[in-house]
């Protein structure tokens, strides 16, 4: 097969090498595609440059002239995730449909490329950017304010693997891949089945960067079973560094390294955002538009949602009797007879009725503790 490259960096590199030592695969030429981004300079796409061998195609119109040409079948995609979902609409609105990419953990040295490596797109569907998941509801940790209000559940509550596998499999009848999975909670890491959720979210989507957020005092030595299933499928460890979990860094570090299993660590989490209004008058798209979490698409029993709090409100109204409701709109059955993965990204890329519960400016406050949390922890806004 004769392929074109598309993509820059050391992934491209590593692409290159491992077709040039494969027999059955050759590269006829390494894209140059730099988009426009009104900085004057534009921002480069794919990058031909340091692989003189090759020749190189000058935009899209030339890689579409290869191929009319039949010098090439298929383009491959190396680049970084968060830019797959544009770079492959980029390509099939040039009118090639032959698309395979190869998912960014293969960057890392811990992962040999080989022919399974390579995942052919589906073009008939899109690719869902972002999707979060509880595997735990509640914590160990109980954080003031706790935007997923994990420390108001008191009991053990955990995801269901066999309801998250039939979940997972249905996106991946209306998705060619998801960009970023991330198996969270309340702490995930205290759900014994935390590593068939590892497997279930590979399995279907093999492109995905997944990550295991935790806040990391809960990983020990001896969990085997997960460190095995982290490393088998290319999941990092995402750990939060609240102030309790700075002291475990660099444990958590070498226990990472042996394993042999990914692991970033945010810079120190001081201090957390109260948004919550009680009274309802926010406008819904100014809150919205201010929100960093608009983009956190929440999945649960089989319902997505903008981001979490539609699905989670009800923990909030339990605990202090109140009475948020969110609107019948807010929450997407992902089984609607008819629904597509378009209409999903459209329902999830827009503000909620429940946003009028959000003030558009937050309220920061130190990261603490709290064992006996106040429904004002929440409250953003003048009123608090
Ligand atoms: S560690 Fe995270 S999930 Fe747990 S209480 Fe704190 S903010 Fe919530
Ligand atoms: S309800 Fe709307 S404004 Fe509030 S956190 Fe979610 S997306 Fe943001």
């Amino acid at each position: 097969m004769k392929v074109a490259l598309y993509g820059y960096g050391k992934l491209l590199t590593k692409t290159a090498k491992y077709i040039e030592n494969t027999d059955g695969i050759e590269i006829v030429a390494i894209v140059n595609d730099v988009l426009n981004d009104g900085s004057g300079q534009g921002m480069i796409l794919s990058d031909a440059g340091g692989y003189e061998k090759y020749p190189g195609a000058d935009g899209l119109p030339a890689l579409k002239n290869i191929f009319d040409e039949g010098a090439a079948e298929a383009v491959i995609v190396a680049c970084e995730n968060e830019l797959i979902s544009f770079v492959t609409r980029r390509i099939l609105s040039a009118g090639i449909y032959d698309i395979c990419i190869l998912p960014t953990y293969y960057e890392n040295d811990l992962y040999d490329i080989d022919d399974k490596s390579f995942i052919w797109i589906d073009n008939t569907k899109p690719r869902l950017d972002y999707i979060e998941y509880h595997i735990s509801f509640h914590c160990n940790l109980n954080c003031k304010g706790c935007s997923h209000f994990s420390n108001l559940i008191k009991e053990a509550r955990f995801g269901n693997a066999e309801r998250f596998r039939k979940d997972m499999e249905r996106l991946s009848e209306l998705f060619w891949g998801i960009g970023k999975i991330r198996l969270m909670g309340g702490e995930p890491v205290l759900n014994p089945e935390l590593p068939q959720f590892v497997y279930i979210a590979r399995s279907y989507f093999p492109d995905a960067d997944i990550r295991v957020v935790s806040n990391g005092l809960m990983i020990r030595e001896t969990d085997t079973e997960l460190f095995k299933a982290m490393r088998e499928c290319a999941v990092y460890f995402d750990v939060s560094m609240y102030p309790p979990t700075k002291g475990c860094i660099s444990r958590l570090d070498d226990i990472c390294k042996k394993e042999q299993v990914m692991l970033t660590v945010t810079p120190e989490v001081g201090e957390f955002g109260a948004s919550l209004n009680p009274k309802g008058d926010s406008s819904p798209a100014e809150s919205y538009d201010k929100c960093p979490a608009r983009h956190c698409v929440y999945l649960q029993d089989g319902k997505v949602s903008t981001c979490a709090m539609p699905q989670l409100i009800d923990i909030y109204n339990d605990h202090f009797g109140c009475n948020i409701k969110p609107g019948t709109s807010d929450v997407t059955d992902i089984y609607d007879p008819g629904i597509k993965g378009i209409d999903i990204i459209e329902r999830t890329k827009r503000p909620m009725e429940i946003c009028r519960y959000c003030y558009p400016e937050r309220r920061n406050f130190k990261w603490q503790p709290s064992l006996s949390p106040e429904a004002s922890d929440w409250v953003g806004g003048e009123s608090n």
